[in-house]
């Protein structure tokens, strides 16, 4: 068998839609699982709504996700050029052979293709065979002079040897048109497979780039990690069969292949793909979420401590607790500031009922003494609670506010312990100082 050739072929007439980006991901799978290459090719024949800044924001995102490509635009390859729109030469070359085979001919200005008149069979891996008969010629220049898209494409197949055609489901119909030029150009036939269309959240219809969270820009700029966007576009339209969702890409490439492409639609979930995301981010080694957490505590605008033990201490202490990049410095700023807000929701839960204030007075007194190590700081206050006849938890929500201002966040003690006695100390003692009701 030769080897695997497939081509992502998008025309960058906008942005990066998931639905795209997803076509170019079952694609290099598919040639990361069989060792084959993967193409880029730019079909950029509608000089009009050709932009450079889609091709710009198209191929940043392929690379945000891990879609490198093995020949395309910037890194080239032996089947070039790669840009539709340089191909010019080739697709008059080819015109010729129809012509010459009595397969084209002039109409209105336009150069229509001849077709067979007899019925083809699409064998699709994914939906099977599909008989049908192109009943009518059709263009395959128009009269301005510029190649018609099932031409370009069956000829830039056909020279850049593709062997497998993986595309969106919106190409099935057109795919008997395709066959019938391959086979006109005694071409072998390259195997397809399309992949089932990615639905909206809500209703019916396909997601459109309007719809939220439609483009891959958004995750970029939200901080997503990459490889929880691609785990997830990965489910959308192919089961694994092994109950496993979320999974390493190399376990995902060794697993690939079209009998786990799913023919029914996928509908697209914001939800689940937040879930991937923090699957992912949880998942990271200390050093990966370390080097994330910097830059986007960084970008918020809050200066990291000197101490860079101390960020690492913090960073870690507050890893399992990251659901997102775009909220994780709100969870960990008062760590790095003094002047930390006090969320008033937070402070209504906390002063609701009881007595804090006294609570957070006697605990003072304690934690003056405590060795500040997790376990102990957690034996001093069950201790102290015992003492006064009341359970640890009054003590609890009231200390965490002091010195942290919020209601949640890291665990209690461990992060007590990283904060450290003296700030703990400073922070309680200016809070009862300051906010005493
Ligand atoms: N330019 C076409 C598209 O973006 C390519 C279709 C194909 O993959 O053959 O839909």
């Amino acid at each position: 068998m030769s080897k695997v050739r497939v081509r992502f072929a998008p025309s960058p007439t906008g942005f990066f839609h998931i639905g795209s980006a997803r076509t170019a991901l079952f694609n290099w799978l598919y040639a990361k699982h069989t060792g084959g290459t993967f193409i880029l090719r730019i079909e950029d024949t509608d000089q009009e709504r050709n932009r450079e800044e889609y091709l710009n924001i198209l191929k940043d995102g392929m690379r945000w996700l891990g879609l490198d490509w093995d020949e395309g635009p910037d890194v080239g390859g032996n089947y070039g050029p790669y840009f539709q729109s340089e191909r010019a030469d080739i697709y008059k070359q080819y015109l010729e052979i129809l012509r010459q085979k009595g397969r084209a001919y002039d109409k209105d200005g336009a150069v229509f293709f001849k077709v067979s008149g007899e019925k083809q069979v699409l064998h699709d891996a994914v939906y099977g065979d599909v008989e049908r008969l192109e009943e009518k010629d059709f263009p395959i220049f128009r009269s301005n002079g510029t190649p018609v898209f099932h031409f370009v494409n069956v000829v830039d197949d056909i020279c850049m040897e593709v062997t497998n055609v993986i595309r969106g489901q919106d190409h099935l119909t057109n795919t008997n048109k395709h066959i019938e030029l391959f086979k006109a150009f005694e071409a072998p036939l390259p195997q397809f497979a399309h992949i089932p269309l990615i639905l909206k959240s809500e209703g019916q219809g396909k997601m459109s780039k309007r719809d939220r969270g439609a483009l891959i820009e958004e995750y970029q700029q939200k901080n997503f990690l990459p490889d929880a966007v691609r785990n997830y576009l990965c489910m959308l339209g192919w089961n694994p069969k092994n109950d496993k969702e979320i999974m390493p890409i190399e376990e995902i490439i060794s697993l690939f292949d079209f009998p786990g492409i799913v023919k029914s639609n996928a509908r697209f979930d914001e939800r689940k793909m937040a879930h991937f995301n923090t699957e992912h981010l949880r998942g990271l080694p200390e050093a990966d979420f370390e080097n994330l957490a910097k830059k986007s505590v960084e970008n918020a605008g809050i200066a990291l401590s000197a101490d860079a033990d101390f960020v690492s201490k913090v960073f870690a202490l507050c890893h399992p607790k990251a659901s997102n990049m775009e909220t994780f410095p709100s969870l960990v700023s008062y760590f790095f500031d003094d002047n930390y807000v006090f969320d008033a929701t937070a402070k209504e839960k906390v002063f609701k009922k009881g007595n804090p204030t006294e609570r957070l007075q006697q605990a003072y007194e304690v934690l003056k003494n405590a060795e500040f190590e997790h376990d102990a700081l957690y034996q001093a206050m069950v201790a102290l609670a015992q003492e006064n006849g009341v359970k640890p938890t009054e003590y609890f929500p009231i200390i965490r506010f002091a010195v942290s201002g919020q209601s949640g966040g890291a665990d209690l003690f461990p992060m007590l312990e990283v904060l450290g006695k003296e700030r703990v100390l400073k922070r309680i003692d200016a809070f009862l100082q300051n906010n005493v009701q």
